[in-house]
């Protein structure tokens, strides 16, 4: 990069703080990409490998998540360049100088993000009183144990049966990524009535056309097994699940699982968007042109910040679970119906929204 202002835009970034300490060799990157719509929620990741770019662009999807979210949040993101698996007491070290020197970043509340945890965000919080993704005991709520992004999946598939001939009665699911969001996503939906027909993991996918009990499936992972492990049901591949005969299909593991190559395999009439970026932008338009609903990432799946921000409130869980669930509920239902009205991708129309309110918070402020 030749300036550091070639990330500028109309956007941001805000601000962008390169921090050295020479004592402790601590090295780190934070990018406050705007803050219109409040202070700046964004993971403070530990790796020894981002670009700057990178951040920046982690930091701008942040900025639209969580307006798109409807949160009183901008968004961020920090690097720590170090080796996540370092021993713990050398962690507690790089994070508490790392917290000392955003103290004054008063913009920018850190959470956990890969390499860091709540472990390491209660020793920011100790530091400087400012992070989110704390542990329970200091008013933290465990987000992945609730099932704070589950919830969110399965409202969202709740009100897309408004936008298609779906009902979640009886709807056959396929889960693939049987972990913290497709766990909880599977068990919501069956709360509704959905029926879990299949699930997979990084091991393979287990199919039951009759219908898998998901608490059983659920406690078998809790005990360390692998999908493929429950019985009765069908042993297939592990990116069988693409092509299994269901209704409702969530992607709740890797990005660009779904591409132009195995798009059209798809049976399913909904896909709820569990994971991040989990289908290229080809494979949307596929599905639009095909008439699958298919329900962007930032909408579906911001049931952990919207937690997030509620414990930064000092919000209880239930707090949390109402919470995620009205916004959830609203935005997608904004989503699907400015995507029906112009009859663009759904991620176009979330696009817009995000971008609206952050223009119009923008609109609210003098800029010094
Ligand atoms: P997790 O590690 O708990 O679960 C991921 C699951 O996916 C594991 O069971 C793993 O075996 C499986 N998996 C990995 N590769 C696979 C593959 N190729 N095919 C099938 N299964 C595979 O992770 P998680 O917290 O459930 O997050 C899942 C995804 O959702 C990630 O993309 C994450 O970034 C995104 N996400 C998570 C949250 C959250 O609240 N946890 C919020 C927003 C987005």
């Amino acid at each position: 990069m030749s300036s550091p202002f070639e990330l500028a835009d109309q956007w941001g970034p805000f601000q962008v703080v390169h921090i050295y300490r020479p004592q402790s060799g601590l090295k780190a990157i934070v990018v406050i990409d705007n803050v219109a719509c409040g202070p700046a929620i964004g993971g403070t990741r530990m790796a020894p490998d981002v670009s700057l770019l990178e951040c920046a662009r982690l930091a701008r999807a942040m900025t639209f998540k969580n307006a798109a979210a409807g949160l009183p949040h901008g968004g961020a993101k920090s690097v720590i360049y170090q080796d996540p698996s370092v021993t713990d007491s050398a962690k507690e070290e790089t994070m508490r100088s790392f917290a000392c020197a955003i103290r004054h970043l008063e913009d920018y509340i850190p959470g956990p993000d890969m390499g860091t945890n709540e472990q390491a965000m209660a020793w920011v919080n100790d530091e400087i009183g400012r992070a989110v993704g704390l542990p329970r005991e200091i008013g933290g709520i465990p987000l992945d144990e609730i099932g704070a992004t589950g919830l969110g999946v399965a409202k969202a598939a709740e009100v897309a049966q408004q936008f298609s001939d779906l009902k979640l009665k009886n709807a056959r699911v396929a889960v693939q990524g049987f972990g913290a969001v497709g766990q909880h996503a599977a068990r919501f939906l069956a709360q509704y009535g959905a029926i879990l027909v299949a699930a997979s993991d990084s091991t393979g996918t287990i199919y039951d056309p009759d219908g898998i009990e998901v608490e059983t499936l659920m406690k078998l992972k809790r005990d360390g097994k692998p999908v493929t492990a429950m019985q009765p049901g069908q042993i297939l591949g592990r990116d069988e699940i693409v092509g299994v005969d269901c209704d409702i299909w969530i992607p709740a593991a890797r990005p660009d699982v779904l591409n132009k190559d195995n798009v059209n395999e798809l049976k399913a009439k909904l896909v709820v968007q569990g994971a991040n970026i989990p289908a290229t932008l080809e494979a949307e338009e596929i599905m639009h042109r095909k008439g699958i609903l298919s329900i962007p990432d930032f909408i579906a799946n911001a049931g952990g910040v919207i937690c997030a921000s509620v414990e930064y409130h000092g919000g209880n869980q239930t707090a949390a679970m109402d919470v995620i669930a009205e916004k959830v509920e609203r935005n997608t239902h904004d989503v699907l119906s400015k995507a029906r009205a112009k009859g663009i991708l759904p991620r176009s129309a979330a696009e817009e929204l995000a971008k609206e309110r952050v223009k119009a918070a923008m609109c609210q402020r003098r800029w010094g």
